[in-house]
């Protein structure tokens, strides 16, 4: 095998190692979204129960919707894949929300 040749298919063999990465990463942050899209839509659902039984008022801390939970995420009020991410209310909607914009429910 010459030389040219051999360049040829070392330069194939690398663009295809390097799609097959992004795409790797691309699908990793998007399971990584959907399952914090899942605990924040299951913490607005504790919230909306919570706000029934206390006259519509949001609670002041977010410990306060655990016991709305039959089976709490294990790293309760956090982003499921960065655990130093708190979740915080959204001022306007007083809904947690991940502090982590890319994780922002639309
Ligand atoms: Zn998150």
């Amino acid at each position: 095998m010459n030389l040219p040749k051999l360049a040829a298919i070392v330069a194939i063999l690398g663009t295809l190692a390097a799609f097959g990465s992004l795409s790797y990463v691309y699908s990793q942050e998007k399971s990584q979204r959907i399952a914090c899209v899942h605990n924040q839509e299951a913490m607005r659902e504790a919230m909306l129960h919570y706000q029934t039984q206390h006259a519509g008022n949001p609670p002041t801390r977010m410990w306060a919707l655990w016991p709305y939970f039959t089976d709490p995420p294990e790293n309760f009020g956090a982003c499921p894949y960065d655990h130093d991410r708190l979740y915080t209310f959204d001022r306007e909607t007083s809904m947690p929300v991940c502090p982590n914009p890319e994780h922002r429910i639309q």
